[in-house]
């Protein structure tokens, strides 16, 4: 049985995606047609809609909210908006008395007075009223040397924005947005490979996966913070003449359905694509255990084996190594994040030291990234992160910094309970299999690898390299078969 606590853990996380609208139809609105127009009963439609409504009958004038509508006149002014129907104000419509407005050409007025969107569907005869988000317009502006996302806010909002290459992510704390107005972003833009757009109680967050040669963004705000820029520059020397500058991404209006469901970001989105990471390769050989075994080849074994059961049951499977090659670990999860991953697993061999510990210590644990963790689990961590050494131009630093935890906290915030979640799918899947459970068969620590990986990820320590039992296993054809067959039914599993 998997970890309890795993389970406790995911709860609620993605709720309030699905509640992002607040919509409501108007029933039993008092609709006419004549001449092939249709027309609302304007006292009925300002009770409905709630608001203070003034008719002065002597003047044929009409006031609903700060709007002003007067019969057999085509224009209805708001404090400085002007609005041109396509037909005048009517006193009466098929015999009935009353002040009738054009549809849906009134619509917009109402838009404008009370930050509404309304829809008229004129085969149900039915108005469709929903909130404005506060996020109400999305624009992107295609320059020569780069792009401008613009946002417009119905107001200031406390903004925080991070940037852990390749993610940028921006938090508008207390704002409401739809979803929606993300779908078109990615195949407008040249530089955004991926838009997550989470809402939730506390606010709206957006993070943005950027494709490589990119500056650092920069956060513009304007009319008082009610605009948002945020300004995608290239790097000099990957500018060249952009001949598709000026794409606009369509308005919010637009863009805006009446109904239906929000579209969910990637964090609610199905598992299509898996990343396998086979750890360490070419000049690291990660541990070396029983018999001279190569943790290397273990992982590149069962990495390849996993990528044809996965394909089998229908998911695209993309390798970070296929051969014997080295690569840096940070790269790793890069590498997920621009395939558009939507799930990171990395291959690994625990081992130890000191023959009489050998003997004795075996078994497989999966690895979540997560601050905290046992002693032990972090010395594990420090290990599989030893591999940053063999990189050129860098320390050997083993572990992540307090600095560099608190610029993952987005990642984590993100994904740490799906994580979890998929290890407690492997740890199910792994129960009762020829490798026994080290301790609860999962764990947190700092594992480098991966960190920057915006998707459910997960560090596996398929057995102990180092110990006769697991490292015989491990080196059979039967052993990395039975491994393959377990991680495909746990994240066949994870994926439903
Ligand atoms: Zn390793």
């Amino acid at each position: 049985m998997p970890n309890k606590l795993f389970f406790l853990i995911l709860s609620c996380f993605f709720i309030f995606v699905q509640n992002a609208r607040s919509q409501d139809t108007l029933s039993g609105l008092k609709i006419e047609k004549k001449n092939g127009v249709s027309y609302v009963d304007g006292i009925d439609l300002g009770r409905k809609l709630k608001t203070q409504m003034l008719w002065r009958s002597e003047a044929g004038i009409l006031q609903i909210g700060t709007s002003s509508w007067a019969l057999d006149n085509e224009w209805v002014s708001i404090k400085d908006t002007t609005f041109l129907l396509k037909t005048a104000v009517q006193k009466s419509i098929n015999e009935k008395q009353s002040f009738w407005l054009p549809l849906p050409s009134s619509l917009p007025v109402f838009e404008r007075m009370l930050n509404k969107t309304f829809e008229y569907d004129s085969v149900s005869a039915k108005i469709t009223a929903a909130q404005i988000k506060d996020i109400w317009s999305v624009n992107l502006d295609a320059k020569n040397n780069g792009e401008v996302l613009e946002l417009k806010l119905l107001k200031a909002f406390v903004v925080e924005p991070f940037y852990v290459h390749p993610n940028y992510i921006l938090r508008i704390n207390g704002a409401s947005m739809d979803s929606t107005m993300f779908l078109d972003l990615v195949k407008k833009s040249a530089v955004i490979s991926r838009v997550v757009p989470i809402q939730d109680e506390q606010s709206a967050q957006l993070t943005l996966t950027l494709r490589d040669n990119w500056e650092n963004p920069e956060l513009v705000k304007k009319d008082g913070g009610k605009t948002l820029q945020i300004v995608l520059r290239k790097k000099l020397a990957a500018i060249q003449p952009n001949p598709n500058a000026a794409v606009p991404v369509a308005k919010a209006e637009t863009t805006i359905p009446a109904a239906g469901p929000i579209a969910a970001g990637s964090a609610t989105k199905k598992i299509k694509t898996i990343v396998i990471d086979p750890g360490h390769g070419g000049k690291d050989p990660g541990a070396i255990g029983y018999n001279g075994l190569q943790e290397k080849e273990v992982v590149l074994a069962v990495g390849l084996k996993l990528k044809n059961r996965l394909e089998e049951k229908g998911f695209t499977v993309r390798l970070t190594r296929s051969r014997d090659e080295f690569i840096e670990l940070a790269k790793r999860p890069k590498m997920a994040s621009d395939w558009g991953g939507d799930l990171f697993i990395s291959l690994h061999c625990n081992a130890v030291e000191g023959k009489e510990r050998q003997q004795k210590t075996d078994g497989f644990k999966f690895y979540i990234l997560r601050a905290g963790g046992s002693e032990e689990d972090k010395a594990i961590a420090r290990r599989e992160n030893q591999a940053i050494a063999l990189e050129s131009g860098k320390k050997g630093k083993d572990e992540i910094s307090p600095a560099e935890w608190i610029v993952l906290d987005n990642q984590l915030a993100l994904y740490a309970e799906k994580s979890a979640l998929l290890a407690g799918y492997l740890v199910e899947a792994f129960d009762g299999g020829s490798i026994k459970k080290l301790q609860t068969g999962a764990g947190q620590a700092g594992f480098m690898v991966l960190a920057g990986a915006y998707m459910p990820a997960v560090l596996a320590e398929l057995g102990f390299i180092t110990n006769p039992t697991d490292g015989a296993f491990l080196a059979t054809e039967k052993g990395q078969n039975e491994l393959a067959d377990r991680l495909t039914k746990a994240i066949t599993s994870f994926a439903k």
